[in-house]
């Protein structure tokens, strides 16, 4: 098994479910007490999240790539940037170590392949939402167009996962703004809503609502799991 990498505390509470999806998925692959080799480094969010308001992208990257040379230094054989926004700066990362990058986008991507989706919606910061990281890749690697809510559902969305979910909060009128805002999206025709940000999944779930959820966490610690069990990955 190979062992790996995680860049986590984007926040702190979606990394737990990282942590726990990859060992749970891998202890349904192999059973008995088997358990994901893991490797972690867990960095100091409100640091993050002052360089994301101040557009300090630069300053962002050289703190996660200080990061995985960590994660390589300690014989990680792959990283990931546990948080979607991050991805802003994935190819910085990428570029300061050796061992190959997980990116959450190509998780999705791969889903949706095989799915036959080609029109999504898209929940996430305002980052993700806003910015070409993610829906860009998503098109030109995987050929799936993305749709985001209006102006205001995604000032509120975003204001949800930096005020209530990255602190472990979890509201009932929260998840209703949140199905509204899918609700909204339906509006056009697609065949799913990506919940494109690692705290969502603590908010809304498949049972929720009928609109197929594409969970960027499950699928991302899918993409390590298979990397981590199956050496042609
Ligand atoms: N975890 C969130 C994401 O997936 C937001 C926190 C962050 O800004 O990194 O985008």
């Amino acid at each position: 098994m190979r062992t790996i990498g995680l860049l986590g505390g984007m926040s702190w509470e979606s990394t737990q479910t990282y942590y726990a999806q990859i060992n749970r998925q891998v202890n349904n692959r192999l059973g008995g007490l088997h358990s994901a080799k893991i490797i972690m480094v867990s960095v100091d969010f409100s640091e993050i999240e002052q360089q994301q308001i101040t557009g300090d992208w630069n300053s962002a990257a050289i703190m996660l790539s200080d990061a995985a040379r960590q994660l390589e230094l300690a014989g990680a054989d792959c990283f990931a940037i546990c948080t979607n926004t991050m991805h802003e700066v994935f190819e910085q990362v990428s570029e300061a170590v050796q061992i190959p990058g997980l990116h959450i986008v190509d998780a999705v991507g791969r889903f949706a392949h095989k799915q036959n989706y080609h029109h999504l919606g898209l929940l996430g910061t305002r980052f993700t939402m806003e910015r070409d990281f993610f829906r860009q890749r998503l098109l030109a690697k995987h050929n799936v167009r993305v749709i985001v809510p209006s102006h205001e559902m995604r000032s509120d969305i975003h204001r949800i996962i930096y005020k209530e979910l990255c602190l472990g909060e979890v509201r009932g009128e929260s998840r209703d703004v949140f199905l509204a805002a899918m609700h909204e999206l339906t509006t056009q025709k697609i065949d799913g809503v990506i919940l494109g940000c690692t705290e969502i999944g603590m908010l809304i779930q498949q049972s929720h609502t009928r609109v197929p959820i594409l969970d960027t966490t499950v699928l991302h610690a899918q993409a390590l799991v298979e990397f981590a069990l199956n050496q042609e990955a």
